[in-house]
């Protein structure tokens, strides 16, 4: 008999796991999918890690998770820097001094806030997400690097989407491409699945085994159940199916070292169909390392609406899916053996730095 049967190898999973073996209880991972790691596994293809539900970068200002996960394996020095493609020119991310330039040609800080003050509409209340961009950013910035995209990733015209969706657009008045303002970022050296391996070292896994599949067999195996999978499914759909968003994935060889020159260039007009192209081994590969791999791996991001039998990657956290969500977790928090965590079990967006700290504060005696 184990301590705790723990459903899903994700991060969530695979970090209470850890704590759990430190802690010396037996517990046994299951995962229906047949690799560890859930979202952030990788496939090794030509030498190169390839991220295959996603591009995963990892930043955090949080010491504690960044020296846990450090501990298991060092990061390196990746620094987000997108590109943005937008009939064929090329403008820096996030919004600061070299994307103005770019985009008008102006050098100085004060140059930049005059012509974004110039084309910024007054509008007090916006009706939709268009109004809401050209208050905080203006004209050009919204149609070359926002209206687009944005359409491209839920397939609305953005004046039929709500304003709550773009909540903030920095502007940056310095010339700094780091996209993220936290105090570390970086990729596990090695690749995400150092990590997994790490943190479910000495632990037993059973890959291939979906919890659904023998529902009473494995609840009889553990004491208590630590559940990451979707809380829908446990409660068998009872209130109905919670909604997602999702992202397809075309991914390629190339017979070139260098495609791109970066690992992520967004594609911000509709001439394409997809939102990004991510070159994978721009996340851990530098300087003459990117040409002594004489390949690369592409994949270009399409969005998708989310259908039976996809992935589902974004909750819809609209005003039905959050009630329906409260309903089941009510439910949840009635049960007595199992203990719910991780992005699908809560039903919340959650990047991997939270995911860890929510897996390491999580009541499991
Ligand atoms: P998951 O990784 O989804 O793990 C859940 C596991 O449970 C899966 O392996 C699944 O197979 C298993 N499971 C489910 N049901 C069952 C069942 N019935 N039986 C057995 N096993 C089951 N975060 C960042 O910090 N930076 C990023 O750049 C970033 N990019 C992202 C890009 C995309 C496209 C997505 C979708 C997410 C991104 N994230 C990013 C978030 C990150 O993926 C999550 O924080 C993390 O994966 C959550 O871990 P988890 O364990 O909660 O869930």
């Amino acid at each position: 008999m184990y301590d705790y049967l723990i459903v899903g190898s994700g991060l969530f999973g695979a970090t209470c796991a850890f704590r759990l073996r430190q802690a010396g209880k037996r517990c046994l991972v299951i995962d229906r999918r047949s690799h560890t790691g859930g979202n952030v596994h990788c496939a090794t293809v030509e030498g190169i890690h390839v991220h295959q539900y996603g591009a995963h970068i990892f930043h955090t200002s949080d010491k504690r998770v960044w020296d846990f996960v450090n501990a298991i394996v060092p990061f390196n020095r990746y620094t987000n820097s997108p590109l943005a493609s937008y009939h064929g020119r090329l403008f820096n991310l996030p919004f600061n001094m070299n994307t103005f330039y770019q985009m008008w040609g102006v050098r100085t800080p004060e140059e930049a806030r005059r012509m974004i003050e110039s084309q910024r509409l007054d509008i007090e209340n916006p009706a939709n997400l268009e109004e809401q961009a050209l208050k905080l950013v203006g004209r050009d910035i919204y149609e070359t690097l926002v209206k687009e995209y944005t359409e491209k990733q839920w397939g609305r015209p953005c004046t039929e989407l709500p304003p709550f969706i773009i909540k903030r657009l920095p502007v940056r008045f310095v010339y700094d491409n780091n996209y993220f303002n936290d105090a570390y970022q970086g990729i596990p050296i090695g690749g995400y699945n150092r990590l997994i391996d790490g943190l479910l070292s000495g632990v037993e896994v059973k890959l291939d085994a979906d919890f659904f599949a023998d529902r009473p067999y494995w609840e009889s195996v553990a004491e208590k159940v630590l559940y990451t999978g979707p809380i829908d499914a446990y409660f068998d759909y009872r209130f109905g199916k919670l909604a997602y968003r999702t992202v397809r994935f075309e991914t390629e060889v190339l017979d070139t070292p260098n495609y791109q020159g970066n690992a992520v260039v967004n594609y911000t007009s509709h001439e394409q169909p997809f939102t990004r192209i991510i070159e994978h081994k721009h996340f851990e590969l530098f300087g003459q390392a990117v040409y002594d791999v004489p390949k690369t791996v592409i994949s270009r991001e399409f969005s998708t609406e989310w259908k039976e039998g996809m992935e589902p990657f974004y909750p819809v956290n609209d005003g039905t899916n959050s009630a329906l969500y409260l309903r089941y977790k009510e439910l949840a928090d009635r049960e007595e053996k199992t203990i719910f965590g991780g992005r699908l079990a809560e039903y919340k967006y959650y990047d991997m730095a939270p995911v860890i700290a929510r897996a390491l504060d999580i009541d499991l005696d």
